[in-house]
Parts: C-alpha cells; sequence; structure tokens
C-alpha cells in the first residue's frame, strides 16, 4: 500500500477492530465507552458472525449459539448495557432433563446419586468409580505436560464415564472428541476448581460454598431474570436481538461489507488497508478474526522472530447445523440429546451420524408456531460435505426418528406416532474452521502468541476464539478485556507523549454512549 493512500486515508481513528462478531462487537462497545473512538470493519454484509437468528415459516433458526447458561455473567451485563435485559428469557424447566444416545435408547442424564446408581448409560463398575471420586484426592501427575481431558477425567472418574458422560458433552460444545482437547487449555474452571480443591466434587462443593458467602455478603445479582441453577437463556427473538442491540449502541462505528486485506504499522500507529484499496489509519489495532483469517493478516506485518506457528497450526471444526420446523411430531421433553463418541464408533461410517439434536421448540416457546415443533441437528461438517439439498433434511429426519424411536423403546408408556414428522420448514447453515481446537498446550501457546505480539508489534491486539474460550461469555469477555488493555495502553502512550488521553475508569453499567 503506498503511502499516498495512506495520506488519503480518513481521519485517525482511538481503534480499529476488525471483525464484527461478538468479540468485536463487545470490544468495541467498551471501547467507546471508555471515550475512545472506534470504527469496526466487518467484511461481510451483517454484524454478528456466527451469531444470528433466521425465520422460516414462523420457526426461528438460529445460525450459532442458541442458549447460554443463566449463569454467563458478561451475557447478561452486556444484555443490561444495551438496554436488553427485559428481552432475556430463561428455558423452560423441562430444558433440565438431556439424553444420551446409547444402545440404540435415548436416555436421560443422571441428574442425581439415585438417578446414577439406575442409569442404563453407565456399567456399575463405572458408576462406582464416580461414587468413589471425593474419597480419592487429586494428585497432580509427575509430567508438567497438560493432560488430555480424557485423562485427566479418566483419572478422577474411570474412562468409561469420561468417554460416555463428558465425551458426548465435549462433542456438543467443540464438534471435537475428549482425547483431542487439554483439561486446562479447554476446561480451564473445572480443571483449576479440582487442581485446587483436590477433586471435582470437593471443588464444585468449594465453589457452592463461595457462591452461597457472596449471597450472603450481599453481592449483587446478574442483571434480567432471576433464574435457578441448570437454567439456559436467551433472548426475544433468538440472539438476534443481542446483535441487533450492538448495532444499534454502535451506530456509525460499524462499517459493513469492509473487508481488511492487509494490516501495516502507519504513523502514529497502525493502518488497516481494505480490499477496496482505501487505508484507515488508527493508533491500535484489534484483530477480532477467526485464526485463519488472522494469521495471513499478522504474517505480513510480523517479523521473523516473531513465532506465528501457533496460529498456523492451529486446528478447528467445520460444523452443519441442519434446522427442521416439524409437524406431526413430539419430542421428548428436555433440551435435546447428545451422542458419545463410542456409539458413533460402532455406525456404518457410510450415514453419519448426528454429534447431537437441540429440541428447539422445547426450550424457548417463541421458537415454533403453536402446535408444531423444531429442532436443530449438528454434524461434523465433513461428514456431510456430500450431501446437499434435501438429502441432508432428509438424512437430520432420518437421525431424528431414530432417536425418538430409542426414546419410545426405554419409555414404553409414550404412544408410537400416528404416521411420520413433516418437515415444514428448514434451513442448512454449514460452517468451515468454526470452532478452534484448545488441544493440549494450546492456553500456552496463546500466551506465548500473545506476549510476542506485544514485544513485537506494540498496539496490535489479537482478540480471536482462539483466545479466551469459545462460548458466547468467554468471547464477550475477552473482547471487553482487550478493549480495557488497549484503554489502557493508549491513555499510558498518550501519558508520555502528550498526545489525547483515554479515560481509565471503567464504564458505568448501563451506560452505552
Ligand atoms: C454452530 C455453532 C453453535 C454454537 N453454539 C453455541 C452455544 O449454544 N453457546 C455458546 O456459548 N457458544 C456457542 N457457539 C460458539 C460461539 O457462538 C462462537 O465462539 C462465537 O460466536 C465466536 O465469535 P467471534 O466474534 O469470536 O467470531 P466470529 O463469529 O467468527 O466473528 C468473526 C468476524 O470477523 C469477520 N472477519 C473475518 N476476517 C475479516 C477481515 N479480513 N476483515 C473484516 N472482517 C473479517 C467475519 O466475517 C466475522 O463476522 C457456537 C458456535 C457455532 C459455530
Amino acid at each position: 500500500m503506498s503511502t499516498e493512500a495512506a495520506s488519503d486515508s480518513r481521519d485517525m481513528n482511538d481503534v480499529i477492530v476488525v471483525g464484527a462478531g461478538l468479540t468485536g462487537l463487545a470490544c468495541a462497545l467498551e471501547l467507546q465507552a471508555r471515550g475512545l473512538r472506534v470504527l469496526v470493519l466487518e467484511a461481510t454484509r451483517r454484524a454478528g458472525g456466527v451469531v444470528g437468528t433466521g425465520e422460516r415459516n414462523g420457526f426461528l433458526f438460529e445460525s450459532g449459539p442458541n442458549t447460554v447458561p443463566a449463569s454467563a455473567k458478561h451475557v447478561r451485563e452486556a444484555a443490561e448495557r444495551l438496554g436488553l435485559s427485559d428481552k432475556l428469557i430463561t428455558s423452560n424447566q423441562e430444558a433440565k432433563r438431556r439424553y444420551l444416545f446409547k444402545d440404540g435408547g435415548l436416555h436421560e442424564l443422571p441428574s442425581s446419586p439415585m438417578s446414577l446408581l439406575r442409569t442404563p448409560l453407565l456399567s456399575t463398575r463405572a458408576k462406582l468409580k464416580i461414587l468413589s471420586e471425593p474419597l480419592r484426592r487429586f494428585r497432580s501427575p509427575a509430567s508438567e505436560a497438560e493432560p488430555t481431558f480424557e485423562a485427566f477425567l479418566s483419572e478422577r472418574i474411570g474412562r468409561e464415564a469420561a468417554r460416555t458422560l463428558a465425551g458426548a458433552f465435549v462433542r456438543g460444545v467443540y464438534a471435537a472428541e475428549i482425547e483431542e482437547l487439554g483439561a486446562r487449555s479447554a476446561f480451564p474452571r473445572m480443571h483449576s476448581l479440582c487442581t485446587e480443591s483436590g477433586g471435582l466434587v470437593r471443588g464444585m462443593l468449594a465453589q457452592g460454598r463461595r457462591t452461597r458467602r457472596a449471597r450472603d455478603a450481599g453481592e449483587p445479582l446478574l442483571p434480567g431474570p432471576r433464574t435457578s441453577p441448570g437454567d439456559l437463556i436467551s433472548f426475544q427473538g433468538g440472539f438476534r436481538t443481542l446483535i441487533d442491540g450492538y448495532h444499534r449502541a454502535l451506530d456509525g462505528a460499524l462499517s459493513l461489507t469492509t473487508a481488511v486485506a492487509e494490516i501495516d504499522r502507519g504513523p502514529g500507529g497502525w493502518r488497516a488497508v481494505l480490499e477496496s484499496g482505501e487505508s484507515l489509519a488508527c493508533r491500535d489495532l484489534v484483530l477480532a478474526t477467526p485464526a485463519p483469517a488472522t494469521y495471513p493478516l499478522v504474517a505480513l506485518c510480523a517479523p521473523e522472530r516473531l513465532n506465528l506457528d501457533a496460529l498456523l497450526e492451529l486446528e478447528h471444526a467445520a460444523v452443519t447445523a441442519v434446522h427442521l420446523g416439524l409437524e406431526n411430531v413430539t419430542l421428548p421433553p428436555g433440551f435435546g440429546f447428545l451422542v458419545p463418541p463410542d456409539e458413533e464408533a460402532r455406525r456404518d461410517p457410510r450415514t453419519p451420524g448426528v454429534l447431537g439434536t437441540l429440541f428447539t421448540s422445547r426450550l424457548f416457546n417463541d421458537r415454533a408456531p403453536s402446535g408444531t415443533s423444531s429442532v436443530t441437528s449438528m454434524f461434523r461438517g465433513g461428514d456431510v460435505a456430500d450431501l446437499v439439498g434435501d438429502s441432508l433434511v432428509d438424512r437430520a429426519l432420518i437421525e431424528l426418528e431414530r432417536a425418538l424411536a430409542g426414546y419410545r423403546s426405554s419409555h414404553p408408556d409414550v404412544a408410537a406416532p400416528a404416521g411420520a414428522p413433516r418437515v415444514v420448514a428448514s434451513l442448512v447453515q454449514r460452517w468451515t474452521n468454526v470452532i478452534p481446537r484448545y488441544a493440549p498446550e494450546h492456553d500456552r501457546r496463546m500466551a506465548q502468541l500473545v506476549a510476542g505480539c506485544a514485544r513485537h508489534l506494540p498496539g496490535l491486539h489479537l482478540a480471536g476464539s482462539y483466545i479466551g474460550g469459545v462460548s458466547v461469555d468467554d468471547r464477550i469477555r475477552t473482547g471487553t478485556l482487550v478493549a480495557s488493555a488497549a484503554a489502557q495502553r493508549l491513555s499510558h502512550v498518550a501519558g508520555r507523549d502528550g498526545a489525547s488521553s483515554a479515560p481509565t475508569t471503567p464504564p458505568k453499567r448501563g451506560e452505552v454512549s
């Protein structure tokens, strides 16, 4: 990019944020609330990245997240800041029931010691191993290397329970297998609860005590509806409501269909070179983009001694979501079902199975017209790459009918439906390179990368979902933290060179400039 083009640039921004997914939006809102001049550049025609809600024949289908736990502090605080607290909705009570598809049956996940003893999901030996967990104190292994989540959990609750229960859960969250993830990198809170308290149950009890103490000390409740443990939340109208709220709050600071082709150090800081050739100047630059989009941008401007292998080598899951609006079907009461890895291993590989299916009309009342049902089935992208159009919808329906038959076989009191389910609406969403794999040592590699960037490329901030966790709550937290770091750096630089300084006081709740 020529210097002439740079001098043609619009006025200097304090910060440019590349990417208007949740991370970039949360980051920009925090920067704006701190009084900084911010511009968000988004390649596509809409903000939200993977988050969005589509409507088909009266059904609401989520392109990405469907729910977050009611304990998602950062989501609830963002909703309050954006004036959306009254749009937060709590899942129906039946959503606390979850199922696993195993041995051809749909079985409810145990939620108490008694139901654990009765469940057909585990052998007696596996149940005894789980029940003995509180009696065996966790001792850190001699090796410094981070264990896989499978190895870590197998030591606590045994391999069978780790693979069946946690293996299914991992597939639902990361679209990955339990042996592919690092215990500390992928589940940092669970890992530290266990290592600090000497075990999983001990850790959960300690956490419960902390929560009770905080409540007794008068810690304010989270904004939004009163909820109970195990509840899930979303927004009236789906997660699009949250994205629309950010869009409104950032009005004028958000530029859509503005892909960044290059970044470079420019006069007084950084510049983002657009695909159109235009160059935009800023003091600090935040890359809130996924790793595959981030690597080429950083690689062009990084000195050789900055090692970017961690970004380049990072693996991702591809996920295909198939949404169905249905008539003539009664879904089991509950959140949906997941398929444990060993159940899938027994299948004929020519018939791709689902990672899991959400009973979306059972979660929230506004997702499907009265008298109908809706589901979202998740497949590994590569498994269904060859299935196009109706064949993918048919595949999802076959998988659903298989699960419903499995439910009837373990619940003989449930009557068989008169006739087959009818698909009255459908939507297929294919995501490639979408969920980063938090493999063993991922956290350390990323910490080194971030430290290297701060040293060699001051003013450039990495914020994509390869750092800080993949959940919606993690993304809002990380975007906000990166904004705080950028604001602090700018005020420090301003303090030294006399340029305009950013206020460092954190924003008040509900404050949106
Ligand atoms: C199918 C699916 C279901 C999920 N379900 C849940 C759930 O139920 N609960 C939960 O907590 N989490 C869930 N997640 C995870 C969560 O939704 C994501 O981790 C999160 O939304 C990612 O946000 P992000 O902003 O980091 O990235 P993205 O959403 O990927 O946003 C990045 C943005 O950067 C833009 N961009 C990229 N390159 C450029 C460029 N060069 N110039 C300009 N813009 C660029 C992209 O267009 C995109 O808009 C789910 C994810 C998926 C895929």
